[in-house]
């Protein structure tokens, strides 16, 4: 068996929206109303190269600490390139995530807010913003929990002045994951919620079913994680 090849990233990431495309046809969806985040967490910054020269332009990292070190020099090269912030975020690195981050996905507890709301007024730059929700109600994962969404949604609009643009859940591994996108989708609407970050290499066709504006592909563009 031969190994992970630089050109694969190219083939997969071509298959990838190939099927983003049909499961949009097939269920009913707009055309180009999927985004496709590219999750390049841990991957070098020369396969990530690969994916921005093929087209990609919307990608997801999980470390603050690694896309400082990885992306600046990308984004120089890119400066279209549109960055999320999809992995558990401290509040002491809001700074450095509102510098760097085009889309935070993981907003989920107040002080987290607060902190946000102080570097976007300090810096003047305003990433998107995306509340996460625990659909699974799991003790150890990032998350509001499901019955809490909708009084944290009004306190980060009405105490913090943040505008959110829609929600984000990853589900339990070990549960099927449509019950989950449909409770997160349900918690948006009922919240009048345009974005829905949901779906990764396992689930995504489900998750565009079942809405999904924004789906997080990392493995099945980039290889398994080492
Ligand atoms: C790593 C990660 C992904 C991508 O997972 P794959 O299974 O590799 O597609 C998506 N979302 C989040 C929040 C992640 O941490």
């Amino acid at each position: 068996m031969r190994g992970w090849q630089m050109s694969d990233t190219v083939t997969r990431l071509a298959e990838i929206r190939a099927a983003i495309g049909r499961a949009e046809r097939d269920f009913g969806r707009k055309p180009g109303s999927v985004a496709l985040v590219a999750v390049s967490k841990t991957k070098p910054a020369e396969q990530v190269t690969e994916a921005l020269e093929a087209g990609q332009r919307v990608f997801g990292e999980n470390y603050v600490q690694e896309a400082k070190t990885k992306w600046p020099a990308l984004k120089e090269r890119f400066p279209d390139v549109e960055l999320h912030m999809i992995g558990p975020l401290q509040s002491n690195k809001a700074r450095d995530a509102v510098e760097l981050f085009d889309v935070i996905q993981s907003l989920d507890r107040e002080s987290l807010a607060k902190e946000l709301a102080r570097e976007i007024a300090r810096l003047g730059r305003t990433p998107r913003l995306f509340v996460q929700v625990n659909t699974g109600e799991e003790p150890q994962k990032g998350g509001v929990m499901p019955t809490e969404v909708d009084a944290f949604l009004a306190r980060c609009r009405d105490v913090h002045g943040l505008a959110i643009e829609g929600l984000m859940c990853i589900p339990p591994a070990e549960d099927a994951p449509s019950p989950h996108f449909g409770l997160l989708a349900k918690i948006a609407a009922r919240n009048g919620l345009k974005g829905l970050s949901m779906g990764m290499s396992a689930d995504y066709e489900a998750a565009i079913q079942l809405g999904a504006t924004h789906v997080r592909v990392g493995s099945a563009i980039f290889g398994a994680r080492g």
